[in-house]
């Protein structure tokens, strides 16, 4: 075997609290992850100079050491010993920094795929430490799961036996956001806090004030496993939703159009620019869809995977 293609999906965050600033500078996090059938696709091709390539159109992939795939297969490749290099074909769909998690997903793709290729014979527990290390949301990708809560930066995950099918519209912006950029708008206290249910929130006038916080992952779980889309959606949820309004106050209408449109629910993914709604069904997903204008965004249904 000498060329490997696999499918890298994207993943919406159908709940994200955010508990708390660590001491490392991450944010300690809860959050439902939700795998979506917008994918990216991936061929690993091996290569006998032992050099790591990126092959991709896309402008803002990076094809050096940045790219979270190189860094995951270079850690393999040096770990193992590994004489023989690989090119990786990244045909990218998933729009780029728009919190959707396209890069982290291309990371586990990559572990995966050299699993095979090289045949390390890594278990699944193994490649989820690799993942862990290459980046928060890595490690989600490594498990065959539609929905799994995420702890920790993300990377703790626990997977959730719920077979439901929702149906999203997926807005993403033509603008980029940074994830530490709109991390950096969030006024969080410093972990260990003195209630893990308490968390500092920045109010719109921008002072600190300390809110006693929902448990809004257990609050959507019950729905999700009932598959009550319009309960599911009332209880979609994203601490980032203030910074990246703080940002970007024009998303404000963005959301509310969406709301407009009928979706029975409407929320960022990750750090966004992304923007979903929840539809009833594929048919609802193709009527709010078609009411929404597409000049200044990419706009997809999709479903979870
Ligand atoms: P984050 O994990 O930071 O929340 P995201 O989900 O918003 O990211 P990604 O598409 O993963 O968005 O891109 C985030 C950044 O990672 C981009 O600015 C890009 O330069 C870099 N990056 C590294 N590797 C990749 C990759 N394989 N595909 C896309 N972007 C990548």
């Amino acid at each position: 075997m000498s060329s490997i293609t696999l499918r890298s999906p994207a993943k919406l965050n159908l709940v994200l609290d955010v508990l708390a600033k660590r001491m490392d500078g991450f944010h300690e996090l809860r959050t439902i992850f939700e795998r979506i059938d917008l994918c990216d696709r991936i061929t690993l091709t091996s290569r006998r100079d032992g050099a790591i390539k990126v092959v991709c159109g896309h402008p803002q992939v990076p094809k050096g050491p940045k790219n979270l795939a190189v860094k995951a297969a270079k850690q393999l490749q040096a770990d193992f010993g590994i004489k023989q290099g690989v090119t990786i074909a990244i045909d990218k769909k998933i729009p780029v920094a728009a919190g959707l998690a396209g890069g982290s997903s291309n990371a586990a793709a990559v572990l995966m795929g050299l699993n095979r290729l090289w045949r390390l014979r890594l278990s699944q527990k193994q490649l989820v430490e690799y993942a862990s290390r290459a980046g928060s949301d890595v490690a989600f990708f490594i498990y065959n799961a539609s929905y799994a809560l995420g702890e920790g930066r993300g990377e703790k995950i626990r997977v959730l036996p719920i077979r439901v099918k929702l149906w999203h519209v997926l807005v993403t912006a033509k603008f980029k956001m940074y994830t530490k950029e709109v991390f950096n708008h969030l006024n969080c206290p410093m972990s260990p806090l003195p209630n893990p249910c308490t968390v500092w929130c920045r109010g719109n006038d921008n002072s600190s004030q300390l809110t006693n916080k929902k448990d809004n992952v257990n609050i959507l779980l019950p729905y999700l496993r009932k598959n009550m889309p319009q309960s599911i959606g009332s209880a979609l949820a994203n601490d980032l939703e203030s910074a990246i309004l703080s940002l970007r106050p024009d998303f404000k209408r963005l959301k509310n159009k969406l709301s407009n449109a009928g979706a029975c629910g409407v929320c960022f993914s990750g750090s966004g620019p992304s923007v979903f709604a929840l539809a009833r069904s594929k048919q609802h997903a193709g009527q709010i869809k078609a009411r929404f204008d597409r000049r200044y965004a990419q706009v997809f249904v999709v479903s979870t995977l």
